[in-house]
């Protein structure tokens, strides 16, 4: 197991950065896929790609001299194949997130049961890494708020709740990635933003939240 972090900060890694293309008629898309590195020395993957990339995610995780079996928790902001694939990987972790489900082997956990909109899930013991749910690209979408960043900074690694920093301007971009809720996610969008000093998004680099996204942000969700 990873030796305990004796840190002042939580480090927010990205991994693998995602990316989403038109290929010919279909699509060619990979997830981003971080790894936090809390500062209790509880180690989290958000994302963990296609079931395809169960090697390149070793070396990355080998690069930062981490082993699979010293994940403490697996967090899948949704159920999609590309943001799952490598969950199987992390037999060690107590817990599995796929949105807001938590399972451990066959056993389902009672996380995220509350009526609540506004249940958070902490997955430290300082309470600074948190899972709130981010609902409308799924119903079941979740996001990881990561406060006191070594980035100087609160981190919302989101999944595909912003598909890249180029959405923000653009929202055919994050709305032709589908969405079960448009107006809901406008709204968890602009929430984010304003929670937020950085984004790592589902599909591409992480970016820094300027106040002219924020306020950009707040228009689209009161505009609709
Ligand atoms: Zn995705």
């Amino acid at each position: 197991m990873a030796s305990e972090d004796s840190g002042l900060q939580n480090q927010v890694v990205v991994l693998h950065t995602g990316y989403s293309r038109e290929d010919g008629t279909a699509m060619r898309a990979n997830c981003t896929c971080t790894l936090i590195r809390c500062r209790d020395g509880t180690n989290i993957v958000v994302d963990t790609m296609t079931a395809w990339d169960g090697e390149l995610l070793r070396s990355l995780l080998s690069d930062q001299g981490l082993d699979v079996g010293d994940i403490h928790a697996v967090v899948c902001t949704h159920g999609h194949s590309d943001h799952i694939g490598c969950n199987y990987l992390f037999q060690e972790a107590r817990m599995h997130l796929v949105g807001a489900c938590a399972s451990h082997r066959d056993l389902y956990m009672d996380h995220f049961g509350s009526e609540a909109e506004d249940e958070q899930l902490a997955l430290d013991s300082n309470g600074e890494v948190v899972v709130q749910r981010t609902s409308g690209h799924t119903l079941s979408c979740v996001s990881v708020i990561v406060k006191n960043s070594q980035l100087g900074g609160t981190v919302g690694i989101t999944g595909d709740l912003f598909e890249r920093r180029e959405d923000v301007d653009n929202e055919s971009i994050w709305i032709g990635a589908g969405s079960e809720d448009e107006k809901k996610q406008r709204m968890e969008r602009s929430k984010i933003a304003h929670l937020c000093d950085f984004i790592v998004p589902g599909h591409g680099p992480l970016f820094l939240i300027s106040p002219e996204m924020r306020s950009k942000l707040k228009q689209d969700a009161l505009s609709v």
